[in-house]
C-alpha cells in the first residue's frame, strides 16, 4: 500500500456536486483533487432537465453559453400530467417570484457533466479520472484523513468530500448513510429520435404504478425516464426494453407518440432511490449531492441542489482548514449544515 499526499481537500466524485466544490475551492487558491472511477464523458441515468436557477451557477462557473452551445434544449416550463388526463402546465416565465430566467434547459448529463468537470479543471482542480475509492482512512482519534482507492494508494488530505451521488461508498465507510423504506422507487432512462409531438415543455405523465419524464434534450433527441415503485421494478429481470415498451404501448397517449421514434441508447436502470445520510459531516470529512440528501427526480431540482451544494460548501470548508483546533473546524461546519444546507440534517 502507497500513501501519498494529495491536497488541502480530496473530493470524491466529479459530478455537479463535486465539480461546483472543486471549483469554487480551486478558485479560492486551495489545492484541491477530484477522484472519479469514471471516464468522461459519461453517462447517468437522469431525466436531464435543468431548472431556471441552475443556469445561475452555469453562469457562476463560466460555462453556461458553452453548455448553451453544446446544443442544450431551451425549456419554458413543465406539463404535467394527471392519470386522468387533466394537464398542468407552469411556465417559468409565469411564476410570481422571478429567478435567474424564464427558461430552464435539457442536456444529456454525457455533455453536461464532461464541461462542469472541465471548468473545475480549468479553474486549477487535479481531476483523476478512472480512480475507483473504496474506503476512507482514519487517524487514530476517529479523524478522517484520506481516501483509499481501488488499486491500494491512499490519497492523504486534510479534508474529504463526498460528492460520489447515491449509494456514496464515503457516506457507507462513515456509517452515515442512511435508505429510507419509503419511497423505494426503481428507473428506466433511455434516449429516443422522432418523438411526435415534442414541445418546449418537458412533460411529467403520473400514472397509477409510476411515473415517466419526457423532454428534449437538443440535437433531436429524447429522453425519457420511467420511475415506478419496486414492486413492477421485479418485472426488470425479464428485459428492461421489454418493460419499457409495454409499459409506453400501454398508455394509448403515448404509445401513438412513441409509434415511428427509435431508442438511440440502452435502457439504463438505477434504484431504489430513498436514501439520506444521517448527517452530512464528521471531524475531517463532509458529504454533498446526492451522497448527502437524494431529490425524488419527480422534483426535478437533484442537478441544481447539488451545484448549489457544492457552491455552498466550499466557503465553510475554507474556513474549517483554516482553523486552529478540531472545536474551531466543527463549528464551521456545523454552520454549514445547521441553517444552511437543512436543519433536518443535523439531528
Ligand atoms: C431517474 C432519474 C431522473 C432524474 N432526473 C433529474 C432531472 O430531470 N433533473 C434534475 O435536476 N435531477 C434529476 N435527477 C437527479 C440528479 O441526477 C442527481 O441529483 C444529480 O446527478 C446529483 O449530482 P451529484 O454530483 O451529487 O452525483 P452524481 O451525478 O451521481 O455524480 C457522482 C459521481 O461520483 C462518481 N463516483 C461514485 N462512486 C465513486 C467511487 N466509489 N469512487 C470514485 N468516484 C465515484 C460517479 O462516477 C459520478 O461521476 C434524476 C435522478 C434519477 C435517478
Amino acid at each position: 500500500m502507497t500513501t501519498r499526499e494529495c491536497a488541502q481537500v480530496v473530493i470524491v466524485g466529479g459530478g455537479p456536486a463535486g465539480s461546483a466544490l472543486a471549483f469554487a475551492l480551486a478558485r479560492s487558491g486551495v489545492s484541491v483533487t477530484v477522484l472519479d472511477r469514471a471516464h468522461f464523458p459519461r453517462s447517468k441515468p437522469c431525466a436531464e432537465y435543468l431548472s431556471p436557477q441552475a443556469s445561475r451557477v452555469l453562469a457562476s462557473m463560466g460555462v453556461l453559453e458553452t453548455v448553451e452551445r453544446s446544443g442544450a434544449a431551451q425549456l419554458a416550463g413543465m406539463v404535467i400530467r394527471a392519470p386522468n388526463g387533466v394537464r398542468v402546465v407552469g411556465e417559468f416565465a409565469g411564476c410570481s417570484v422571478k429567478g435567474f430566467r424564464d427558461r430552464g434547459l435539457s442536456v444529456r448529463r454525457e455533455i453536461l457533466d464532461a464541461i462542469l468537470l472541465d471548468a473545475a479543471r480549468d479553474a486549477g482542480a487535479d481531476v483523476r479520472e478512472a480512480t475507483h475509492v473504496v474506503d476512507v482512512m482514519r487517524d487514530a482519534s476517529g479523524r478522517v484523513r484520506g481516501v483509499r482507492t481501488v488499486d491500494g494508494q491512499v490519497l492523504a488530505a486534510a479534508f474529504v468530500v463526498g460528492a460520489d451521488g447515491l449509494r456514496s461508498v464515503v457516506a457507507r465507510r462513515l456509517a452515515l448513510a442512511r435508505t429510507a423504506r419509503w419511497p423505494r422507487r426503481y428507473a428506466l432512462v433511455t434516449h429516443y429520435r422522432d418523438v411526435a409531438e415534442i414541445g418546449e415543455c418537458g412533460e411529467m405523465h403520473v400514472e397509477r404504478g409510476g411515473y415517466v419524464g419526457i423532454a428534449d434534450v437538443g440535437g433531436g433527441l429524447t429522453t425519457v425516464a420511467l420511475v415506478v415503485a419496486s414492486r413492477p421494478a421485479k418485472s426488470f429481470a425479464a428485459g428492461r426494453e421489454r418493460f419499457l415498451d409495454a409499459w409506453l404501448a400501454a398508455r394509448p397517449q403515448l404509445a401513438a407518440r412513441f409509434a415511428n421514434a427509435t431508442r438511440v441508447s440502452p435502457v439504463v436502470a438505477t434504484g431504489p432511490f430513498a436514501s439520506r445520510a444521517r448527517r452530512a459531516w464528521v471531524p475531517g470529512a463532509a458529504l454533498v449531492g446526492d451522497a448527502a440528501d437524494f431529490f425524488d427526480p419527480f422534483t426535478g431540482e437533484g442537478i441544481y441542489a447539488a451545484l448549489r451544494g457544492g457552491e455552498m460548501l466550499a466557503p465553510f470548508l475554507i474556513e474549517s482548514l483554516g482553523t486552529a483546533s478540531a472545536r474551531q473546524e466543527n463549528a464551521a461546519l456545523v454552520e454549514f449544515v445547521l441553517p444552511v444546507r437543512a436543519p433536518r440534517s443535523a439531528r
